[in-house]
């Protein structure tokens, strides 16, 4: 059932927005800065516009008390409005939706107001969309758990015993997050490329992507009292892409017994556009059977997975556009984000808003839906080519990737926007050896 404001047959009065990935069913926050001198804001994505939240507060359009007390949007970042919780989301949400409708005057009918709470989204700067405090990162999918031990460990052991009972990850680093658009340096580090010789100094030669996708925390919990389950959808604000990128080889020679550690923390991509958990509603799907069935504190009712169809292109430099190399969808994951987010806090660590806790990457049950280079080319030993002739085991310098996602509804789409990056050089630091 379509609600109030992902009802189909909804049109607003922007132009071409019923045809773009940012109709007035979808609605997404992003923080925004209109020009270079301006401070960041809170603002919607609606058709080719941005509207600028910060100028309809000021303007004394938002009139619930929630909104009116607390300001959220002349923020420069979203962690204040994910605080307050679902109250405030669908009293803005219901607000916006509202106010863009092609049969409401207020803005359309304006022109001063209106020439100040548009921008052009080519001319917008768009910034981090919250401060992240903490940035965890979950292995969820179990086709890219299956694949990456059935690489090191074979197939008769390539599920750890703990999996299938529980949503496995680890800390991240939430000072590395970047937005889409920012480039990448290779990393430095140390490596045994060498089983039987010492290890060495230098740039990583196995750069890796994860398909993955991350939500941010809306209300946190206090120290000590876990999220329950039953309640976790409430605690969640909205979703975006993430790429993982990583080092293979650092993260080879390192991982063991700690987890991932510098293999992942130099740098990890997210779209600018969050994607609210009501604007998903309608594609609610069944998630995989989960066998054996969880713990108590893990079992989560109903339809709990999103078909949202992903995808990932790489654009070398003699390239002019991407060429996709994997198409996966976020139902596939085996454990679903309320199961992370109870069992990240059943031993009462607290969530904050603004905290970003990502899916771990994405892969589907067939070759081409593998959500990294370690997997599409099984370890480098099947080359993926690409249109141009060229082809890839791994990330090569120059290499721009692009990971992009969509939910298709009845007659409109909802679009993540992207989470790309380019790959620069490294820089040693000291002599390689
Ligand atoms: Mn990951």
């Amino acid at each position: 059932m379509p609600s109030e404001t992902t009802d189909p047959s909804l049109t607003s009065f922007v132009n071409g927005a019923s045809d773009s990935p940012f109709p007035i069913q979808h609605l997404p926050y992003g923080v925004f800065r209109p020009s270079a001198g301006d401070a960041p804001r809170v603002g919607v994505a609606i058709g080719d516009q941005v509207l600028d939240l910060a100028v309809l507060e000021e303007a004394g359009l938002f009139t619930d008390d929630i909104l009116e007390d607390n300001r959220p949007f002349s923020e420069p970042a979203l962690n204040r409005f994910m605080g307050l919780g679902r109250e405030a989301w669908t009293a803005a949400r219901k607000r916006i939706s509202h106010l863009l409708r092609e049969d409401t005057a207020t803005l359309r009918d304006d022109p001063s107001l209106r020439d100040r709470a548009f921008h052009a989204q080519a001319d917008v700067t768009m910034e981090l969309p919250a401060r992240i405090g903490d940035y965890t990162d979950f292995y969820s999918s179990k086709e890219h758990a299956t694949n990456i031990g059935t690489m090191f460990r074979g197939p008769e052991n390539a599920l750890k015993p703990n999996w299938t009972h529980l949503p496995v990850g680890y800390h991240g680093r939430a000072s590395s997050i970047i937005l889409d658009g920012t480039d990448v340096r290779r990393p430095c580090g140390q490596l045994k490329p060498d089983e039987d010789a010492p290890p060495v100094y230098g740039p990583s030669r196995l750069l890796d992507f994860e398909l993955e996708m991350g939500f941010f925390v809306g209300p946190g919990n206090p120290l000590g009292e876990p999220i329950p389950v039953k309640d976790a959808l409430d605690h969640i604000f909205g979703m975006v892409l993430v790429n993982d990128w990583s080092a293979r080889d650092i993260q080879k020679w390192e991982y063991v017994p700690l987890g991932p550690f510098l293999g992942k923390s130099f740098a990890t991509t997210i779209s600018p556009w969050v994607v609210t958990m009501d604007a998903l509603e309608p594609f609610r799907t069944e998630g995989p059977e989960q066998d054996p069935e969880p713990l108590p504190y893990l079992q989560s009712e109903g339809k709990r997975a999103y078909d949202i169809e992903l995808r990932v292109g790489i654009q070398s430099e003699g390239m002019s556009a991407p060429h996709t190399v994997c198409k996966s969808n976020f139902k596939y994951l085996y454990w679903n984000v309320c199961q992370q987010l109870a069992h990240h806090s059943v031993n009462g660590c607290n969530m904050r808003p603004g905290d970003l806790l990502a899916s771990g990457t994405i892969s589907g049950p067939t070759k081409d839906s593998y959500g990294s280079m370690l997997e599409l080319s099984w370890r480098g030993t099947e080359p993926v080519p690409l249109e141009n002739g060229e082809e890839r085991s791994f990330i090569e310098d120059g290499d721009r990737v692009v990971l992009s996602g969509a939910c298709r509804g009845e007659g409109y789409v909802v679009g993540f926007g992207e989470a790309g990056g380019r790959l620069l050089p490294a820089q040693p630091r000291y002599p390689v050896s």
